[in-house]
């Protein structure tokens, strides 16, 4: 999650929508039910998470899978960014500061779209290339129980940034990673290996 200026200012300025269905789950074609890490029902009017969804595009064949996907209440995205290497929060913040101007994007996207527009997660947030050219893409969103929370987020980061992001992180915030995934997805190794790639939950 990316911050910028603390924490206050993620709630400095939000409309709310409907979820987009691109945030819906996968598997049941619905709003995410559960925090991936504790369980918790999230479908509650007052329940903050996060949803972080890979993308593969096969451009040849007009076709796009998705890689991986969950939902996280923020008690426990919190206690995950806790677990991470200062250095490489530090670095990661550093790097969004410097390719992103994240009030200015949030208050150009709300005043020429209305909330629940496609462009907020179009384009790479760092790059600016559009979903369409991307083999790989990830979208991460915030929601309020049924409520998608337009302000920094949501948006999309295209596998170009991602590698740039991951090649920011430290040998214990990859394992981390590592450990996260093996507790949560259970995955086999070919598939594992583009996911931990990806520095998933933590921008
Ligand atoms: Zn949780």
């Amino acid at each position: 999650m990316a911050e910028k200026g603390g924490n206050s200012s993620w709630f400095v300025r939000q409309e709310y929508g409907g979820i987009p269905e691109l945030f819906y789950s996968h598997s049941t074609k619905a709003p995410f039910e559960r925090c991936i890490s504790c369980d918790r029902s999230l479908q509650q009017p007052d329940s903050q998470y996060l949803v972080e969804k890979a993308f593969r595009n096969y451009r040849e064949f007009g076709k796009t899978d998705v890689i991986f996907e969950y939902a996280m209440c923020l008690n426990c995205a919190d206690r995950m960014r806790k677990e991470l290497s200062l250095s490489s929060l530090a670095r990661i913040q550093e790097f969004f500061e410097e390719r992103v101007d994240f009030d200015q994007r949030r208050d150009q996207l709300m005043q020429s779209k209305p909330a629940s527009s496609p462009q907020w997660i179009d384009k790479c947030l760092i790059t600016g290339e559009s979903h369409q050219n991307l083999d790989e893409y990830q979208v991460y969103g915030h929601f309020v129980g049924d409520r998608c929370v337009y302000s920094f987020l949501p948006y999309m980061i295209g596998g170009p940034a991602v590698d740039e992001i991951t090649n920011l992180l430290s040998e214990k915030t990859l394992g981390e990673i590592d450990r996260f995934i093996d507790e949560n997805f259970g995955l086999p190794p070919e598939l594992k290996k583009p996911i931990k790639d990806n520095p998933i939950i933590f921008i």
